[in-house]
């Protein structure tokens, strides 16, 4: 049986692979001319369908680390994550629980093939 944490950070790496999708689609096609895009909060909740505005170049810079995430701020589980920076509408968030830090670096659609 998978633990709490464990869930949440499958639940959070889901939302990842959508904002991937998301920044390739962006680059692509130009985002806005403010160079940001729309990307999923990447929060523990499946259901949630909040979306931040986020410079790509700051998308870029927090999938250069496997355990951080973008969220909606009020989104932020302290019990698995904190927040390392704060954006206009979003936060960058770190996980601190090890369970859920081992299963989002296993996740990460970024990772170098073993
Ligand atoms: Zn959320």
């Amino acid at each position: 049986m998978p633990t709490r944490s464990e869930r949440i950070a499958k639940t959070e790496s889901l939302f990842r692979n959508v904002n991937e999708r998301i920044a390739e689609a962006s680059e692509r096609f130009d985002a806005g001319d403010n160079g940001e895009a729309e990307f999923m909060c990447e929060c523990d909740d499946a259901a949630c369908t909040e979306r931040l505005e986020l410079p790509l170049d700051e998308y870029e810079h927090l999938r250069e680390d496997a355990t951080t995430f973008v969220l909606d701020p009020d989104h932020v589980n302290p019990e698995i994550e904190k927040i390392v920076r704060q954006g206009r509408g979003y936060a960058i968030v770190k996980k601190v629980d090890a369970a859920a830090a081992r299963i989002v670096r296993q996740l990460d659609p970024r990772a170098d093939p073993a």
